[in-house]
């Protein structure tokens, strides 16, 4: 029996090429070593581990290794009602692990019942925090785009990148103008087909969120194979591009 890991193995042999999985969750694998060991012999070069609450920010610091794992870390809009007081911990947490490269996963999240002006406020105080380090920070926004984005743009941010992008091609064309990165996952719609014909390479990066939506970072293949299939270029060129994105966005 020819394993995912296997096949993959092949496939990255075959292309050569090393990829970033831009976004995950390691502390939720079942055997997180294993789960990084895996990705690394498929043929991803690193893997960027949120957090979302203190459980999970301290998880995916412990995870780092700054070679295969870096970690954001942060409060979550599901974070926000029990541990809004971790905000103040992030500083520290950030200026003593080198592998912690930006604060994330933050943002909005209108599906959950968590009150929005609490999802607001706690994201905006560590958009504040995020500057003052001069960090980068991932959003995450589930039916809430407009509003995440509106807030990212009146804070000036400089730094992000939008996790499972969700929104359409007028609002990743808005995004990629203000020099923020879309971080496609391994799903084809057609709407995300449209948002990747309307923004270059250079505003793309590729994600899996597994365990949650992907298997393994290892799905991060599949999504650059879409990717260049659908802008009609050479496989190693969107991994290539889409890693050097990850890259610079988190000093890496
Ligand atoms: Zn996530």
């Amino acid at each position: 029996m020819q394993t995912q890991v296997s096949y993959r193995l092949e496939k990255s042999g075959q292309y050569g090429v090393e990829l970033a999985d831009a976004h995950c969750h390691l502390d939720l694998f079942d055997n997180p070593g294993i789960a990084i060991s895996d990705a690394r012999m498929g043929g991803i070069r690193f893997m960027i581990t949120a957090g979302g609450n203190r459980l999970s920010s301290m998880s995916a610091i412990s995870m780092a290794d700054g070679d295969s794992v870096f970690a954001v870390i942060g409060v979550d809009p599901q974070g926000a009602e029990k541990d809004s007081n971790f905000v103040e911990e992030l500083e520290r947490l950030v200026k003593s692990n080198t592998a912690v490269v930006g604060i994330g996963e933050i943002g909005l999240d209108y599906k959950i019942d968590v009150d929005r002006g609490l999802q607001r406020q706690v994201f905006e105080e560590q958009i504040e925090i995020a500057k003052s380090l001069d960090m980068p920070i991932v959003v995450h926004s589930r039916q809430a785009l407009d509003d995440a984005m509106a807030i990212v743009k009146e804070h000036m941010v400089k730094k992000a990148m939008f996790h499972y992008f969700e929104g359409d091609e007028n609002q990743a064309v808005s995004l990629a103008e203000s020099g923020y990165l879309i971080s496609i996952p391994p799903f084809e719609t057609s709407r995300r087909r449209r948002v990747i014909n309307a923004i270059s390479v250079g505003s793309i990066v590729v994600e899996t969120d597994s365990p949650v939506v992907g298997r393994s970072p290892i799905d991060v293949i599949k999504t650059a194979e879409w990717i260049a299939q659908i802008k009609g270029m050479a496989f190693a060129d969107v991994a290539h591009r889409t890693t050097e994105n990850v890259k610079k966005l988190f000093s890496i």
